[in-house]
């Protein structure tokens, strides 16, 4: 646990696993360009074995004077995810440990997912009686509007398809229960918590802007996905759906961030992913002792 003077910055971690392959992930990446950088990914950020890169799976858990706040939601339990082996059925340990903190579900009044991939919605459901059902039974679930309704236009132009079954069993039905609130970019949930888009991994992205006196932190979600991204900011996922957008904004949050005392805070970085940005040359690094 973090303590930004009156805010309190939590982390619950659902799997860190070997991911994907590095060329499949980042398809600007080639083997020489790998290779310049296989001093610091092993075994820590590259599974040696596999050659996978490190991905953990996590939800931040913000605490304020006034709110309980979980940031993206992780993969969850049951679901049918057939195209990703480690998300598929999952039986995990993700409540229990989320008790460890002293949290309970009915204590979190507000989930937010900083976009409304599988990986970052999971948790927002739970399978009750073979019904899907909020899992957050006190919550608000902040959506961002225009990130809602794109996926709602796919969701209805091809029901069938893997993200789209994720927002079937992951979104709506936290609409259906009423506790979703729709939210536009720039949005303040209090003093010192604002949500701020960064388009371009998904059209309507966000990151979590935190601030409280002179402690700052960014939760960053997928606009930077793997640390080496820092070496090369140009590059991003398969996964994102206009990558130069991506790339523009990823350079913008790491160009702003670096060498200040803000807290970067991604999603997918292994453990412990909460880091300082730093210039290195002409590109950037990390830190961890932080
Ligand atoms: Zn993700």
């Amino acid at each position: 646990m973090r303590q930004l003077n009156d805010l309190q910055l939590m982390s619950v971690v659902e799997i860190e696993v070997p991911f994907l392959d590095p060329f499949d992930f980042f398809p600007d990446a080639t083997p020489d360009l790998l290779d310049a950088q296989a001093h610091w990914l092993q075994p820590r950020y590259q599974d040696p074995v596999s050659g996978r890169l490190m991905f953990c799976f996590q939800s931040y858990i913000v605490r304020t004077p006034h709110h309980t706040i979980l940031v993206d939601s992780c993969i969850g339990n049951h679901k049918d995810r057939p195209n990703r082996p480690d998300w598929h059925r999952r039986d995990g340990s993700f409540l229990t440990d989320l008790a460890g903190l002293g949290i309970r579900p009915e204590d979190i009044d507000m989930v937010f997912c900083t976009h409304l991939h599988a990986d970052h919605i999971g948790w927002n459901t739970r399978l009750v009686d073979g019904r899907w059902v909020p899992t957050f039974p006190n919550a608000q679930y902040l959506l961002g509007r225009g990130e809602y309704d794109f996926w709602e236009r796919r969701y209805r132009a091809d029901a069938g398809g893997p993200r789209q079954i994720a927002f079937a069993d992951s979104v709506l039905p936290v609409v259906e229960a009423g506790q979703a609130v729709f939210v536009d970019g720039d949005h303040a949930i209090e003093d010192g918590v604002v949500l701020e888009p960064a388009p371009g991994h998904t059209p309507g992205n966000m990151v979590v802007s935190l601030r409280s006196g002179d402690a700052s932190a960014v939760l960053l979600g997928d606009t930077i996905h793997h640390p080496l991204q820092l070496k090369r900011p140009d590059w991003s996922s398969m996964a994102c759906e206009d990558r130069a957008l991506s790339a523009a904004t990823r350079r913008g949050l790491i160009e702003r961030y670096a060498d200040t005392d803000t807290l970067m805070a991604p999603a997918h970085f292994p453990a412990p992913s909460v880091c300082r940005f730093v210039r290195d040359g002409d590109a950037f690094g990390f830190e961890t002792d932080v």
